[in-house]
Formats: C-alpha cells, structure tokens, sequence
C-alpha cells in the first residue's frame, strides 16, 4: 500500500541560458565544490557550463556541459539541503536521494500521489514500537517546515550513524525506542507553485491563475496555502468539518481558492485523503503537524484534552520559546491536528513555527531550526 518511490531523475536537464530554481541549486553544489566561482543567479551562462563541463571531467561521465541525468546522479553525493533558496519538491527528492544513499537504516515509502502526480514520500527512522508522526508543508506557503524536518533527519541520522547525541540525547536511544514517521511535504504541487517550480504552460497552473483572480486580495502565487485544486488541506479532516464549512463560507470562501476553501466534503482531496489513510494505518502515539507562523503550539480539540498532551506540550513550550495556546475559535475545525486527537485521543500538535508574513524569509530558518531542534528530539522519548 505504502510502497517504495523510486530513486532519480527527478531534476530538470539544465543547458545554456537555462534559468531559475534548479541553475540557483546546481551553482550551489559546484562553488561548494569549488568549480563555480559566479555568483547564485539563477542563470546558467558559460561560467556555470564551464564548472559543469569540470565536474563532468573529474567524475569521468560525458563531458556534455549540460546538467543532465548523469550528472545530477553524480552530485547526489555532493547533494546539501539548502538553506538559502526556496525550498521545491524536486530539490527535497534530490535531498532524499542522498539519504538514501548516506543512512542504508532509514526506510523511506510514500503515502501516495499528489493531484499534479508527485509521490508524497515519507521517511521512517528507528524500529522502536512508539510510533511519531511528524508531517510539514500541508500549506503550501509554510514550505520552510519542509526543510526544518529535512535537516532534522539529516542531522538525526549523522548523529546515529556516528554514534552521536543530539540536544544532548543519545540518537541510538531515540532509534531504539521509536519509529520516527516524517511526511516532509505533505502538499508539493501547492509548495512548488509557490516557490515558481512549476511548468506555467501547465492547465493546473493556469486553473490556479484563475482562482487566484476570484480572490485579488491574496498574493499570487505568495498567498497560497491550498492544494494545486484550490482546496484548504487543513480543513479536510472529518472532525466536525461542517463548523469550519460554515464559518469559512460566512468569511467568503465559497469556491476553490487561495487557502480558507474546505472543499465539497470532507477528504475530497486526494492528498488530505493520503494522509488520513497513512494515519489510520500508524497509529501513532504522538503527532506534531508543522506550519508557519506564530511560534505556538495548538493541543487541544473541543474538549478533548488527550492523556499527557498538556504536560508534553508544556515541556515543547519551554525548549522551544513557543507558547502553549488553545486553538482560536475560527480555526478550531476540520484540521489535522482536531481530527488526530478526536480518532485517537492522543497528544496531537499543530506547531506554528517562526514569525512574520509567509513564505517566511530564510533568514528565519537558522532560529526556526534551533527553536524546534529539542521538540523533534525529545518528542519520542515524551509520547
Ligand atoms: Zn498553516
């Protein structure tokens, strides 16, 4: 059901005059090599084809001076996951890669496939029988959460590799105890839409350019929270979803949009629907679902207050800096943190991390990670 994503190909084959994300990320991986000396521009002129045509002739594949498959294969072990470019799906894939490649004990399947027909991966670390989910990226402008549980694994798993502590936890502990599930990026057609990794001759792009219209009040592509059909992932969940229905439709959302659209039904969305599949057959003992922006943490569902979920949330209040908080009445339904705590009635965490306007700026990331580093850590040790 949950099967294995295949590996590779999953960038773009960049030539001269090529440009945008994917030009930005090659000339990241060369000047770390110190092959690119330019600057990252985004545009793929002689001085990025000249370092191509270099790396090519240190790693003996054919010196083509284009980034094609054969060579973005031999930078996945040079692959790093940037802090300093947006954050798409095809550059996480690429991220993935390199675990796959690093960390032989991590297991990585996916829950399904997206509208736009991206596998939605996830990442297991551990065998312990406790089971944490930690998913990112359900809103499409949040992708910096996305990267916040990327680096987490990485660094998780060096320090396993390495026999390591981190936030001064033993990472062997932590692997022996639990099993670690991370859905990365829960919305990647949404994600690459708002970081412009998108093919804009595409009638999905062209159908979002149109509900963007019906809502002007919402920067494009910057305001976008919802799937690529215009639906509000986060108010899918069957946990009284008809309150947020009707609430959202009094604030105007009645049609596909921008963010604040529940949808027709409840798990309309395929993507909505994956995850809620995903998270029946887990079981988890604990979740924490990642967004921006508020640093504070959302526990509770109606009355439901699940055995230990304030005490763990205290303690994820006082190693983050974030405040414990109860869940503002217009935003109190339909998500996946409500319905986790309704099914399973344990401790279910939205985490809004960082502060600002979203897509928050990268300059965050660095304090948005150290901030939540000790929540990802000790999550699996408190459920
Ligand atoms: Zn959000």
């Amino acid at each position: 059901m949950f099967s294995y994503i295949k590996i590779g190909d999953y960038m773009k084959t960049l030539s001269l005059n090529s440009s945008g994300l994917q030009v930005k990320y090659l000339q990241i991986l060369l000047s770390r090599q110190e092959l690119y000396l330019g600057e990252i521009d985004g545009i793929f002129g002689d001085e990025t084809m000249a370092a191509v045509r270099e790396f090519q002739e240190l790693k003996t594949i054919n010196v083509t001076g284009l980034a094609d498959d054969s060579t973005w294969n031999a930078l996945i072990p040079h692959s790093v996951i940037p802090d300093s470019i947006p954050y798409s799906y095809d550059i996480m894939m690429f991220n993935i890669d390199n675990l796959k490649l690093n960390y032989p004990f991590l297991k990585f399947g996916k829950i399904g496939t997206s509208v736009m027909g991206k596998e939605i991966p996830y990442i297991q670390i551990g065998f312990g029988d406790t089971k944490i989910l930690y998913v990112a990226s359900t809103h499409a402008n949040e992708w910096i959460t996305s990267l916040l549980l990327m680096k987490f694994i990485n660094e998780f798993s060096h320090a396993y590799l390495h026999n390591q502590k981190i936030f001064n936890q033993n990472a062997d502990d932590i692997f022996k105890k639990s099993s670690i599930y991370i859905v990365p990026m829960h919305n990647p057609d949404g994600v690459d839409l708002v970081v412009n990794d998108i093919d804009v001759s595409s009638q999905y792009y062209n159908n979002a350019v149109k509900i963007s219209k019906d809502y002007p009040t919402i920067p494009f592509p910057d305001g976008w929270k919802a799937n690529i059909n215009g639906i509000d992932l986060n108010l899918q969940f069957p946990a009284l979803w008809e309150n947020a229905k009707e609430i959202k439709e009094k604030q105007g959302y009645v049609s596909p949009a921008p963010r604040d659209f529940t949808g027709n039904s409840p798990l309309e969305a395929p993507e909505a629907l994956l995850l809620y599949d995903f998270t029946i057959f887990l079981e988890a003992s604990l979740m924490i679902s990642y967004h921006t922006q508020g640093e504070v943490i959302f526990w509770k569902f109606m009355d439901f207050t699940p055995p230990r979920a304030k005490e763990i949330g205290d303690t994820f209040s006082s190693i983050s800096g974030y405040k414990l908080s109860d869940t503002p009445y217009a935003s109190s339904f339909a998500g996946f943190k409500d319905w986790f705590i309704q099914k399973f009635n344990k401790p279910g965490y939205t985490i809004e991390a960082g502060f600002g306007i979203n897509p928050l700026p990268l300059e965050q990331f660095g304090k948005i990670y150290e901030d939540n580093l000790g929540i990802l850590t000790m999550a699996p040790l408190l459920a």
